[in-house]
């Protein structure tokens, strides 16, 4: 059986509260990663998630390319989507547990990248999330088991569903069950948890009702079982 590990990206939206309750129900506990200027329009679905205990990542303020940004456009993107959190987590009456964080298209700032790990590790104090049981090759040859911002080994890109470019539901089957990908992993591999990526985007939504639970149900039904999702403190440089 292989594992998986939920993470949701984009939130909060309208939708965020179905993804949420779906999930519950099939017992599984994700990951959902915000976008700071996102939580004002949606703050009671952002609470939502904090009253559900689960951990809301930091998915920077607008959803920027950090390799086009200043290093201090950089913390100024972290630092407001820190603060957005903690009001949702004060609104919710809840303690934070966890604080970690993900780029934006997984751009780790270029040039600044190293001087951006150490801010998040040093100034902001993010977590990782716990990786040790993801085995590919490639995640420690290229460092993503060291680095603070939380990766991901395989994205159902399902958002690209919506652009009508050719890309459908038979991709997204066909990607599943494509055992020797070019990029990523094999979803389905047993010999390594696999940190999942999902979108809470209404765009999908629209197109495709209860896309969320499409894409779960069908990974459940190949065998796939999402564990909880854990977290651990960064060694120090
Ligand atoms: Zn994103």
């Amino acid at each position: 059986m292989s594992k998986a590990i939920l993470t949701i990206d984009d939130a909060p939206t309208k939708l965020t509260p179905k993804i949420i309750d779906y999930l519950s129900a099939k017992g599984i506990t994700p990951v959902i990663n915000f976008i700071g200027c996102e939580v004002d329009k949606h703050f009671d679905e952002a609470v939502y998630v904090a009253k559900n205990g689960i951990v809301i990542g930091n998915h920077s303020f607008t959803h920027p390319n950090f390799s086009e940004l200043e290093l201090s456009e950089c913390r100024d993107e972290i630092e407001k989507t820190e603060h957005a959190i903690d009001g949702v987590y004060k609104a919710a009456g809840a303690e934070i547990a966890h604080r970690v964080f993900r780029f934006p298209y997984g751009d780790k700032g270029g040039a600044r990248e190293a001087q951006i790990q150490k801010m998040l590790r040093d100034e902001f104090g993010f977590e990782r999330l716990d990786d040790s049981e993801v085995l590919f090759p490639y995640w420690k040859e290229n460092h993503l088991d060291t680095d603070i911002n939380m990766h991901w080994s395989f994205d159902f890109l399902e958002y690209e569903l919506s652009w009508m470019n050719g890309f459908t539901w038979d991709t997204i089957v066909s990607r599943i069950h494509d055992s020797k990908p070019e990029m990523g992993s094999y979803l389905l591999d047993n010999s390594s948890v696999n940190i999942v990526l999902m979108h809470d985007m209404e765009e999908t939504e629209a197109f495709l009702s209860g896309y969320y639970e499409k894409l779960i149900d069908y990974a459940l039904s190949q065998g796939v079982e999402f564990i909880k999702p854990r977290f651990v403190k960064p060694k120090p440089e």
